[in-house]
Formats: C-alpha cells, structure tokens, sequence
C-alpha cells in the first residue's frame, strides 16, 4: 500500500520522564506515532510524527456515531536483546474483519505489519526490560469527517501509538473472581460482538462498574438471547479444563476472536491435548466446579496474556475453582506464550516477528 514513510522526529525525546517502576498500561506514550489518512477513496501518505493531539472536527462521527475500530498486540524484548512482535499478522487479518463491519476502509495485512514494526523499531528504547513488560501497541482507525449525517464517514485516520506497559501479573499469578452477568449483554447475534470496536467497550462499562462494587473484578459474559451460555470475560476469552479436556466456546458471531485464545488453542493441540470449541453453559460449568470434574479456569488475552479464575458467582451465588490457585494447564501455557514472546522457547509456530533496529536506524 506505501512504501515511503514520511518521518518527522521528535525534537526531545520523553524517555527520561518514564517511571519505570511504575507503567500502569496506558500511562506513557512512546515519541512517535503513526498516521495515515483516507480520503477520496484512498489512503494518503504514512506518516511517522512526534506523540500527541490529533485535532477532529466537533462532529466527527467516531466521536457521535462510534465508527472506530482499534487492535492491541505487544511488542517484547528478548532475553536475546531482540525485539518481538507477537502474531501481527492476525491482528492484521481481524481488523479486516473489524473495519468490513463499520463500513472503514481495509488497512492490507503487510502494510498494517510493516507500519507497526516500524513505529517499534524507530522507539525501540521504550521497549521495557523486565519479563512479562512490553510495548503495548495500539492500531485504532476512526472516522475523521465533521457530519451529522447518519451514514458511513468519507475520511478516516489511522493512527498506531505504543505505551510501554506493566507485567499484568507482577507478583504471581492471583486468581480473578468473575461474575455471571444475567442482566447485561456485550453481544447479540448479528451483532459487533466480533469486531473490536469502540462501542463495545463504551457498553461494558457500567456492568462492569456494577460488578466491580459487588467486588468482582470482571463480567463473564453470558449469551445475549438466554443468559445461559458463556462467551467471554470482560475483553478476555475464556477456557474450562474438565478432567483432561480443554473446552472454549466456538466463534459464531458474538465472541472476539483473540489472538492469544488462537494461540492456547494451538499450543494445546501440539502438546496432545484435546480442546472442544462449542456451546458450554454457565450450569455445566458450576456442575462440573461442584463434582470436581472442573479442574481449571482461565482467560487469555494480549494484556493479562493468561489470567487464572479462581471465582464465579452467579445470581449471588460464589462458586470456588479449583481452590482458588492457578492449576498446572494456565501455568504452563502462561510459560509457554511468554517464553516465545521472549525468545526463551523455540517460536515453532512462526509467530514473532523480529524487529529490526539497526535498518531502521540507518534509514532515519
Ligand atoms: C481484544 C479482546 C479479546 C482478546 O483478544 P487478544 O487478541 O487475545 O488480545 C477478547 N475479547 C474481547 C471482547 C476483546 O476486545
């Protein structure tokens, strides 16, 4: 799609104000940033700048009508010193199907790659150091039009910004308590369940708020026509070992396809395991959680990468997993993704993409 980057940097780099001992996600932004913007059919020039505001029009319609759509991956660095970015090529291929949903232009796969590894490779410095911190990067393409019109925008920005973030688990795995939501629905059949979009994450805020106060700290997600099967955690996906299978609900529509549930998927079914992707009901869950036969919960996404369920209540009542601990599958597929997002396991799936500094460099 581009081949020239227009590249404008930084006249003082903020690096030095970084708290390192104190990320948080989402409290630093690195120098640069990437833009792109579309209009009259086509995207423009891409563009590298210094970090910062972008202005919009008062009635741009991301801003009144919720048409954006964004990504989250993780660039890591290596024990090697190497710099990786884990699975872009599959956030490339889900924002397709993310910007086919909101009528946003298509960004194509090797330019939406080679603009994420660039922005990376020009702040490489804002790679943190210690194991299980990243560069989080956040893709997020939005209409840039002023319209009041109900229809889909003429002009678009695509913009990439990189954060460096904290380790989610900086202390050992703590097991979350979830609660079913019987009231609230993330999605519905026909729906944006499977696109990531902004409106989606604006409507999860106040369930949960609600079961924050109630002291869980995610919603586990039933489907929108009955409140009985499970789909999702928060922006998280879900799995249930039961004796020694892996089950996770199927993608039909409702569910975010994550990168990091493809990723458990394929690592279990190379080690032999077997993992069924189907319906499952919260009832068969909490069955299973009383009969033993539920020996393990977790959720898996690009920012806990995989979280242990230790917790879930339904209807007011808590049910305990596995005595509340992280069971040995979401422990060694917790090793497992981030050895290889750290160079310290074989990537025998092909699934980082090495970030080179030194061409980059010499190009700038
Ligand atoms: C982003 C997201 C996920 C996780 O996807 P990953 O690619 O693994 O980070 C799960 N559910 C929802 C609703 C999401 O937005």
């Amino acid at each position: 799609m581009f081949g020239e980057f227009d590249t404008t940097l930084t006249a003082s780099s903020r690096l030095g104000e970084v708290n390192w001992n104190d990320l948080g996600f989402g409290a630093w932004y690195a120098d640069h940033m990437f833009s792109m913007v579309h209009e009259q059919g086509a995207w423009g020039r891409a563009e590298i700048l210094p970090f910062g505001p972008v202005p919009v029009h008062p009635a741009n319609s991301a801003l009144h009508y919720g048409q954006a759509v964004f990504e989250g991956l993780k660039a890591y660095r290596g024990v090697d010193g190497r710099i990786r970015i884990f699975r872009a090529d599959m956030n490339a291929e889900r924002l397709l199907a993310s910007c086919d949903r909101l009528c946003i232009p298509r960004i194509d796969p090797p330019s939406f790659t080679a603009a994420v590894s660039r922005l990376v490779a020009l702040d490489h410095a804002w790679v943190p150091r210690r194991r299980g911190e990243a560069l989080y990067v956040r893709p997020i393409i939005f209409s840039d039009e002023g319209h009041l019109e109900v229809r889909p925008s003429r002009r678009f920005r695509f913009l990439i910004m990189t954060s460096p973030v904290r380790a989610y688990f900086d202390t050992g795995m703590k097991p979350i308590a979830l609660k079913a939501e019987r009231t609230y629905t993330r999605s519905a059949p026909g729906g944006v369940g499977y696109a990531k979009t902004a409106g989606n994450y604006g409507a999860s805020l106040y369930p949960g708020r609600v079961g924050q106060d109630e002291g869980y700290q995610q919603v586990l997600w039933l489907d929108g026509i009955e409140h009985r099967y499970v789909e999702e955690v928060g922006a998280m996906n879900i799995f249930f070992r039961f004796d020694d299978k892996v089950v996770t609900p199927d993608l039909h529509g409702t569910i975010l396809p994550g990168v990091t549930r493809d990723s458990v998927i394929t690592l279990l079914e190379d080690a032999g395991h077997t993992v069924e992707q189907r319906r499952i009901a919260i009832d068969e869950v909490l069955d299973g959680a009383r009969s033993g036969r539920l020996r393990e919960v977790f959720a898996s996404g690009t920012a806990a990468i995989i979280a242990p369920v230790g917790v879930i209540a339904l209807d007011g009542h808590e049910t305990a997993i596995a005595n509340r601990e992280a069971g040995e599958t979401t422990r060694w597929l917790y090793e497992q993704i981030t050895g290889i997002q750290h160079g310290e396991i074989a990537d025998r799936f092909g699934w980082c993409h090495e970030v080179v500094i030194a061409e980059h460099a010499a190009a700038e």
